[in-house]
């Protein structure tokens, strides 16, 4: 199997939109490459795009603020991207952009194994959820999701940012139900209270 850094080095050289063409470095995803929490954004934006790192703008601020309240340190977490680079001037990923990009998402979920993923935004979750249902309906809730994990879809950051305190709030409850998911995830399994026969029969090999 493919590993992350391999990934990563493929995704650098990647060429199969035209996203190519207008980028200053491709933005593959940072933090701990077996991470139990994993976010995914849509897109490098211009700060993003000049540093080659998801989520280092305003965004990104309001991001590391939102993991620090619920007691997360940033270095703890993988952060990625549906696009791995910028659209010009910021404008929203083309569908076929997205189609061409998924592939490496796919593989670094697959490889990072988190066992609660969080999707900021609509493209994120529409993406992961496939669903067209849009994200103010989505969040507030937990989905189990692929390989075991848990989604939990909340708003962008910077839709946040430019939609005021009510959204930031609403994305603080989604960080709580994130850390209440995350630390279910972590307990030990409980084994399953056997069947009623099977009690019996249990019963039955000890008497
Ligand atoms: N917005 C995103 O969706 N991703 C980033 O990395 C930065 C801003």
């Amino acid at each position: 199997m493919i590993e992350l850094d391999e990934l990563k080095i493929q995704a650098e050289a990647c060429t199969i939109c035209r996203l190519a063409d207008t980028r200053t470095n491709v933005v593959f995803g940072v933090g701990a490459p077996t991470s139990e929490l994993m976010f995914v954004g849509e897109a490098p934006g211009r700060d993003e795009d000049l540093r080659g790192e998801p989520f280092v703008g305003r965004a990104g601020q309001l991001l590391n603020q939102l993991l620090d309240e619920v007691g997360i340190p940033r270095e703890t977490v993988y952060i990625a991207n549906v696009l791995k680079c910028r659209p010009p001037n910021n404008r929203n990923p083309q569908p076929d952009e997205i189609d061409s990009c998924k592939g490496y998402l796919r593989t670094q979920i697959r490889l990072i194994r988190p066992r609660v993923v969080v999707t900021l935004g609509n493209f994120a979750t529409k993406l992961l959820l496939r669903t067209e249902t849009g994200i103010t309906r989505l969040r507030g809730q937990a989905y189990p999701w692929w390989l075991d994990s848990t989604l939990i879809p909340t708003f962008h950051p910077a839709f946040a940012l430019r939609n005021g305190e009510r959204t930031t709030q609403e994305m603080r409850q989604d960080f709580v139900l994130m850390r209440q998911a995350l630390d279910r995830a972590r307990q030990p399994e409980v084994a399953a209270e056997p069947a009623a026969e099977n009690q019996a029969e249990q019963a039955r090999l000890w008497s």
